[in-house]
C-alpha cells in the first residue's frame, strides 16, 4: 500500500484465499504485477479477476505482466462468455533493460530484468521527493495558501519587492523519507542487482534453497538464502525479506540463519505477516 494505492505483486493459486483469510479487500487492489508465467505466480489472477467481476467491481484495474499473458486471460474470458464489468488495463511489461511502467505524482514503478527460465521481472518502488513540512511552532500569521505551497516546496519567501521575508529552513522541517522497496521473484544469483538495488530501503529476495544446493539453484534459476543476503549486503540495502523456500524445508529457520550470517537485518516473508517502511 502507497498513498492508499493498493498493488498486488504475483498471485498464485491461493491468493485469493489467503487475501481473504488475512481480510485484503480485493476491491481495494488498484494494480496487478505479475512477474513471470510460472503457475506459482499467475494461476490465481482469472480466479481473483472473476470475484471482483462477480463482486460487481466497478473501479479500474491495471495489470502489468508478460506480453503472453495478455492472450491468455482474453480466451479465459471469451471461453466463459464474461464481458468483466470493470475496465481492466493490460500492460505488457517491455522486455530488455530496466523501464519505468508507472509513475504517479507519489511513486514510480520500475522493472528489475531477473535471471531465469522464462522472461521474469523484478519491480523496484520508488516514492518520490517529498514535500518539506511546515514548522507549526515558527509559522508567522501572515503566511499565503502560496507562501506555504512556496516554503513546501523548499523555497524561501521573498516580498513583491524583492526583499528576503522568511528563510525556508527557519521555518519548515526536512521532508520524511522516500521509501523503496525492490521485489526480487525467481531469479538466479545475479550480482549486477547489487549496484542496480543499491541504497533500497527493503529487497524481497527469493531464497529457495539452502547454500549447500548452490548447484541445485544454479540449475534451476533460483537463489540460496545466503546469495540473497549477498545480494541485499552488496546494495547496502536496509533490510532483507526472504520468500519462495522450497517444500522439501519444513522448518525455515535454518535459511533464516544462513542469510543472517552474512545480513543480520532479515526476516522471513511469512504469509500474513505485514511489514511497514518508516517514512
Ligand atoms: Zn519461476
Ligand atoms: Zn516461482
Amino acid at each position: 500500500v502507497i498513498e492508499n494505492r493498493h498493488f498486488l505483486i504475483d498471485c498464485g493459486e491461493g491468493a485469493q484465499m489467503q487475501l481473504s483469510r488475512f481480510q485484503v479487500p480485493v476491491q481495494r487492489i488498484d494494480h496487478i504485477l505479475i512477474s513471470h508465467l510460472h503457475g506459482d505466480h499467475y494461476l490465481g489472477l482469472m480466479g481473483l479477476l472473476f470475484s471482483m467481476h462477480l463482486l460487481r467491481r466497478t473501479k479500474p484495474l491495471d495489470l502489468y505482466a508478460p506480453h503472453a499473458l495478455g492472450p491468455i486471460v482474453t480466451a479465459q474470458l471469451h471461453a466463459a462468455g464474461t464481458a468483466l464489468c470493470f475496465p481492466l488495463t493490460f500492460h505488457p511489461l517491455p522486455v530488455g533493460p530496466s523501464q519505468v511502467i508507472l509513475e504517479t505524482d507519489h511513486i514510480a514503478i520500475e522493472t528489475i530484468p531477473l535471471l531465469h527460465r522464462t522472461p521474469t521481472y523484478g519491480f523496484l518502488f520508488r516514492e518520490k521527493p517529498k514535500p518539506w513540512r511546515l514548522n507549526k511552532a515558527k509559522l508567522p500569521p501572515d503566511l499565503s495558501w502560496d507562501d506555504r505551497n512556496r516554503l513546501k516546496e523548499g523555497k524561501d519567501l521573498f516580498s513583491d519587492t524583492g526583499q528576503l521575508r522568511y528563510t525556508n529552513r527557519d521555518l519548515t522541517l526536512a521532508p520524511k523519507k522516500s521509501r523503496s522497496y525492490a521485489y526480487c521473484s525467481d531469479t538466479a544469483y545475479n550480482e549486477q542487482l547489487m549496484s542496480r538495488l543499491q541504497g533500497v530501503d527493503l529487497i524481497y529476495h527469493e531464497a529457495t534453497f539452502l547454500d549447500e544446493k548452490e548447484l541445485q539453484a544454479s540449475k534451476t534459476f533460483h537463489s540460496t538464502a545466503r546469495q540473497a543476503a549477498l545480494i541485499a549486503r552488496g546494495a547496502g540495502a536496509s533490510r532483507l525479506l526472504l520468500g519462495h523456500f522450497s517444500a522439501r524445508y519444513k522448518d525455515l529457520q535454518p535459511l533464516l540463519d544462513e542469510a543472517r550470517a552474512v545480513f543480520p537485518a532479515t526476516d522471513l516473508a511469512i504469509e500474513g505477516e505485514s511489514f511497514t517502511l518508516e517514512e
